[in-house]
């Protein structure tokens, strides 16, 4: 299972019509809440769904 944090900053494997494809966590729990870097979107999903479609947690906000 993979291990992330509020604050943490994850790449997806989708992009954002934005054109960005990283994001920010802002809630854990049965659902994710995630926050676009390249626009502020913010966005819920399932946790299974976000295991799916994160590839890379790249590291935490201070
Ligand atoms: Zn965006």
């Amino acid at each position: 299972m993979l291990k992330i944090n509020v604050g943490d900053v994850v790449k997806l494997r989708k992009m954002h019509p934005c054109g960005s494809n990283i994001w920010e966590i802002t809630r854990t729990g049965i659902d994710i809440g995630l926050k676009c870097r390249g626009c502020g979107h913010r966005v819920m999903i399932p946790r299974t769904k976000f295991e799916r479609v994160c590839k890379q947690v790249i590291g935490t906000v201070e």
